[in-house]
């Protein structure tokens, strides 16, 4: 039972002007869909064939570096996708904007913290945020690793991913990460995320 793409929710286009298309396009139809096939080839004919990405995470240390690149990269884009859409950004409301409010301080504060956990993130990988404990919290990861895995430094049930890979804003924003955080605010899914919260729960 292979893993397979998720469907992409929305068009190549249909986050610009924050996100333009070509990068969605070549980061979904060649970058996500490269970690799907390596991971497929990695566990063919492997019990790990039969498990579920949250399974293979927790013990994601005894796994060779492809199974552990390969799986992190499959789960942290399938997120990805899904929290943003078109028209998204703003701030959160309910019980989600309330638990943001108590933890950070204001949704200013919580988006200083998480957008400076992607900038400092040196190389590749992802800046988080998690409910750990029943408390929220924002972490980064490098590479494709994800809290979820047992190797890494900050774990918990991540709600909220923002890839910091080049590959996420190398075409438009170049150099300029800090650039496309600003932008990857205007489309984050804030439903999505606080039904990732209610479910962590
Ligand atoms: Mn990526």
């Amino acid at each position: 039972m292979a893993f397979t793409l998720n469907k992409l929710p929305y068009d190549y286009k249909a986050l610009e002007p924050h996100i333009d298309a070509m990068t969605m396009e070549i980061h979904y139809s060649k970058h996500h869909q490269a970690y799907v096939t390596n991971l497929n080839n990695a566990i063919a004919g492997k019990p790990e064939d039969s498990m579920s990405l949250e399974d293979l995470f927790k013990n994601i240390s005894k796994q060779p570096p492809v199974v552990r690149n390969n799986a992190g990269g499959v789960y942290n884009h399938n997120l990805y996708w899904d929290v943003m859409k078109p028209n998204g950004g703003g701030e959160p409301t309910g019980k989600l904007g309330d638990a943001i409010k108590s933890t950070f301080g204001s949704f200013a504060d919580f988006k200083t913290n998480f957008s400076n956990a992607g900038a400092t993130r040196f190389g590749s990988g992802w800046a988080w945020l998690c409910v750990s404990g029943g408390k929220l919290a924002v972490c980064s990861t490098p590479n494709q690793d994800n809290p979820l895995m047992d190797v890494s430094e900050c774990k918990g049930t991540p709600i909220l991913g923002m890839d910091v890979w080049e590959h996420a804003y190398y075409l438009k924003c170049q150099n300029r990460r800090p650039e496309y955080i600003t932008n990857f605010f205007n489309v984050i899914n804030w439903d999505e995320v606080a039904k990732r919260l209610d479910n962590a729960k």
